[in-house]
């Protein structure tokens, strides 16, 4: 009975595969832009790799007036060297909580991933959320994603009753 169990495998694989496909396709309307940037960025000076545990092509040493980390798509544009950099979440930044360092590679992965499901919808979904801000429920799950390996989707789904905004509970996270 041993023979199925690879077979499973490797339909899970394929269909892990697909989907990623499906994902990429999806934000494409998304990567367009970061990919346009990210190649006048190389002009500039700016280098490029494939993060394989970010599912995105990462353009490091953009040339910015201001220092971070920006996810479209499949494409992360960073200012620094690398995403293997420890930074503060939103909250603690704000004075809010007191949390540890998370990891930037983390956080922007959770970015793309939410990309993927929302594909032409994330930039608006993201700026009526509240853009770059500690009160955007994206950016909350990219912190929470970053600092406990889950969660980068910010709406749980309930087994009964739908979805739940969780930035609309209590207000001032
Ligand atoms: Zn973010």
């Amino acid at each position: 009975m041993s023979w199925w169990a690879p077979a499973s495998a490797a339909a899970a694989g394929l269909g892990r595969r697909l989907l990623l496909a499906v994902g990429i396709a999806w934000a494409s309307p998304t990567t367009l832009p970061g990919l346009l940037a990210g190649c006048v960025g190389l002009l500039l000076g700016a280098r490029a790799y494939l993060g394989r545990r970010e599912r995105a092509l990462v353009f490091a040493r953009m040339p910015s007036p201001w220092r971070g980390a920006l996810t479209l798509g499949n494409v992360i544009l960073h200012t620094g060297d690398s995403l293997e950099v420890a930074c503060c979440t939103y909250a603690h930044r704000a004075g809010r909580a007191d949390e540890p360092l998370i990891r930037l590679a983390d956080h922007e992965r959770a970015h793309v991933y939410q990309a993927m499901v929302l594909g032409p919808l994330f930039l608006p979904v993201y700026l009526l959320c509240g853009g770059v801000s500690g009160r955007n429920p994206l950016e909350r799950a990219a912190d929470r994603h970053a600092g406990e390996g889950r969660g980068w989707w910010p709406w749980a789904v309930r087994a009964r009753g739908g979805a739940h905004c969780r930035g609309c509970r209590g207000g001032g996270a």
